[in-house]
């Protein structure tokens, strides 16, 4: 059944004289009021009711519905629907309460407004359905009339102004966490402000541009343009001052904000962040109008949201430069390098080390200041002489980091930065600098770790090679230096597990014959059993420092053995023991001699130390002082391979030393020119030392030297150098090795 029609005097009721009824001219979005109802004459009395009347200052607006399912369409066309006058009986009699659930439910519109009508007085729908479903009100058709209807459409039209407001709420609350989260994903300070630019844009509703954030220090008063969007774009990196005229309100809405730390809103807005570390940020944004309350409570958490996000990665970018630069010189460091390499370059490139010579002496020969001072100035100097885009870097204490094209960093180059004196202080200082140099090819990326460590080789081969220059890495260098730390390892474990030991040669008196003494010759076992050559562990040894430890065991042990020689009635049996350069330049290294030989109690003038040529390089006159200490206390010195250094004669000749090794190269040559022998035999007897030749292989050598009157020799002629025991038996049976 449908329901009746209103009674015509309710219908007076509500009808107003159409001249009053004149709908006043409004600029203000209406209210929209879907009138439902199967009834044509429910549409115009109700429309002409409330024609011409306001809510809140905005006009009605109706649209009309016969149908619940004409209702359902109109009501999916309209998101800003603000109520609904709905007829509770139509197609069928619950069709108005089914269209009721469909808002609520399916359609999910919370905020319309429903006002229930039905044309039956008495029919009631279920009052669980009013409050299911957040009806407004429910009136009869006949409680209708103009005032009624007016006062419920008003009532309706206010709760669903503050739902909506709940809800814009709600929804920019939800916004500006979801853009916190969005911002919270971005590193650097630039990409932060784009990124607030964009959201703020978003939550006010207006086009993505008109926005700058410029940043204020309180070192740099006059502010930074840090992002901007569209036509502000060229205004980013720019001081506010340095702006185009034509942005003269952004620059002056811009200062005001910061200036006043706070936000202010005009015919834009502007936004002030008050970012802890700094006198803070300020965004622009030209918001057409007038923000709505909603609006703005909303600027106010988001800015408050944001602040500590500017703060985040203010610190982050802090913590960044902290960790990819150094504080002494403010360069770029060792990870900095590194990043730049895995980011890897379209062009061919090379990395370079350069490390100062000599850095640690002056460091501590003058004070530190004037190190840094030193490294300040190289820095600098490095700087003027290879300007961008070549990158330079502070990688360690004393060494420098470039990364260019291979034409800009040469060795010449590098050489051209340290050519001229530096001036330190009012001082001239000449440096120089050992550098290694990487190729790097084009397009190799992700390389930062391992192109650091072969520029260090080539540094490491350069200081041994060519200290002072720059040298390329190449490939075998790297096996090379594998290779040592192998030897290395291997001899480390050597020492500890006594797979160290000497063998004895002995040393025979040229004209009888027989054996005076013997060199103590060190061996090394590897772990695998096999020999290790002396000629290529001995150096390694001295150049890591080893030799100390290793040498001190080897005096230890050749005095043990002096001591049972000794004791087997060889008294005057001569020990000679070859004394590296490191070890006898240690400053207690007499004292250490002299503490073994009392321990092993053997007399000092069984002993001979046995120094290379190379010792005589050193200041000569604590090497005087060195080598009487040992002279006092008994032994003998040796000056073992002589002929192969560069030892001037005139220092040669202060020397106290009491015997001179020719070395074996000019024994072997004595075959074919015996000049060089002689001249050794001839200027050793001249200094008053006796001469000794090593490597005497054959009958013809010893002739030679015979003929020379050479005192003494050793070599495979006599006896291989063999172990301990061997050596007693050969002394043993008294045979002379002639
Ligand atoms: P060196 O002191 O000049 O020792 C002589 C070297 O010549 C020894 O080599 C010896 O085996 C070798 N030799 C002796 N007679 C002949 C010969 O007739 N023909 C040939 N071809 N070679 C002969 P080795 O034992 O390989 O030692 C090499 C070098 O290693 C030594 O030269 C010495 O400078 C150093 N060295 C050996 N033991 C020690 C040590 O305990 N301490 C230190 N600091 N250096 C040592
Ligand atoms: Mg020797
Ligand atoms: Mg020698």
């Amino acid at each position: 059944m449908r329901p009746l029609s209103p009674p015509a005097s309710d219908l007076d009721d509500i009808v107003f004289a159409e001249e009053s009824l004149e709908p006043a001219p409004s600029a203000a979005e209406p209210w929209k009021v879907l009138i439902v109802d199967d009834e044509p004459d429910v549409h115009d009395t109700t429309e002409l009711a409330l024609r011409g009347l306001e809510v809140l200052g905005r006009p009605l607006q109706f649209l009309h519905a016969r149908s619940a399912a004409q209702a359902r369409a109109c009501i999916d066309a309209e998101p800003e629907l603000a109520v609904v006058l709905l007829d509770v009986v139509m197609e069928t009699p619950d069709a108005g309460l089914e269209l009721v659930r469909y808002i609520r439910e399916e359609a999910r519109r919370g905020c319309l407004r429903i006002v229930l009508r039905t044309g039956q007085p008495g029919y009631a729908p279920e009052m669980d359905t009013i409050r299911l479903y957040d009806i407004n009100d429910y009136k009869t058709k006949t409680e209708l009339t103009r005032t009624r209807l007016f006062t419920t459409l008003m009532v309706a039209i206010r709760s669903y102004q503050q739902l909506r407001q709940v809800e814009a709420t709600r929804q920019g609350l939800e916004s500006i966490i979801s853009a916190s989260m969005d911002l919270s994903r971005l590193r650097g300070l630039k990409s932060f402000a784009e990124g607030v630019v964009i959201q703020l844009c978003a939550l006010l509703g207006v086009q993505n541009e008109g926005l700058v954030c410029a940043l204020s220090t309180s070192e740099r008063f006059d502010p930074l343009v840090v992002a901007a969007s569209r036509r502000y774009a060229d205004m980013i990196g720019q001081p506010l001052s340095h702006c185009a005229p034509a942005h003269q309100e952004v620059i002056t809405l811009l200062h005001a904000t910061l200036r006043e730390r706070r936000s202010t809103a005009g015919k834009a807005l502007g936004l002030y962040f008050p970012v802890s570390s700094m006198a803070g940020m300020a965004a622009y944004i030209d918001v057409p109008g007038s923000l709505s309350e909603v609006d703005q409570r909303l600027i106010e958490v988001f800015v408050a949201n944001i602040t500590a996000g500017f703060d985040n990665v203010l610190l982050n970018e802090r913590m960044t430069r902290l960790a990819y630069s150094e504080s002494l010189l403010g360069l770029p460091n060792r990870n900095a390098l590194i990043d730049w390499l895995d980011e890897g370059s379209t062009s061919d490139a090379v990395v370079a080390q350069i490390d100062l010579d000599g850095f640690a002496d002056i460091n501590s020969t003058l004070d530190q200041h004037f190190g840094d001072l030193v490294l300040k100035a190289v820095a600098a100097r490095l700087a003027q002489c290879f300007p961008a885009p070549t990158r330079l870097a502070y990688l360690s204490v004393d060494v420098f980091g470039l990364l260019g094209l291979p034409q800009r960093i040469t060795p010449a180059a590098i050489a051209q930065v340290f050519a001229e004196p530096f001036v330190i202080e009012g001082q001239m200082l000449r440096l120089s600098a050992t550098s290694g140099l990487l190729h790097v090819p084009a397009g190799a990326r992700g390389i930062g770790h391992d192109a650091i460590t072969k520029s260090s080789i080539a540094v490491k081969q350069a200081k041994t090679r060519a200290r002072g220059q720059a040298l390329h890495y190449d490939v075998s260098q790297s096996e090379l230096v594998r290779e040592r730390m192998r030897l290395l390892n291997e001899l480390r474990s050597a020492l500890s597990s006594n797979r160290l030991f000497l063998v004895y040669q002995p040393v025979v008196d040229l004209r009888s014959g027989v054996i005076v003494g013997a060199e103590a010759l060190l061996r090394c076992r590897a772990e695998s059993g096999e020999l290790i050559p002396p000629g290529r562990f001995i150096p390694l040894a001295e150049q890591s420092g080893m030799m100390v430890p290793i040498g001190a065991w080897v005096v230890r042990s050749a005095l043990g053995e002096l001591r049972r020689l000794i004791d087997l009635g060889h008294t005057g049996f001569r020990m000679a023991i070859n004394v590296s350069h490191a070890q006898f330049r240690e400053p207690d290294f007499v004292m250490q001699f002299a503490r073994t030989m009392a321990e092993c109690r053997v007399p000092a003038t069984n002993i001979e130390l046995e120094l290379t040529e190379s010792v005589a390089v050193e200041n000569t006159q604590a090497l005087i002082e060195k080598l009487n200490q040992v002279r006092a206390l008994g032994a003998t010195v040796a000056i073992d391979d002589f002929g192969t250094g560069y030892s001037a004669l005139s220092i040669l000749r202060q020397l106290p030393l009491n015997r001179i090794k020719i070395d074996r190269s000019f024994v072997s040559m004595i075959d074919k020119d015996a000049s060089f022998a002689r001249l050794i035999v001839t200027m050793g007897r001249q200094l008053g030392l006796t001469t000794i030749a090593e490597g005497i292989e054959s009958v013809l050598q010893l002739g030679a030297l015979q003929a020379m009157h050479c005192e003494e020799g050793q070599g495979y002629l006599f006896s291989q150098p063999v172990p301990a025991r061997e050596l007693q038996q050969l002394l043993a049976s008294g045979k002379p090795l002639l």
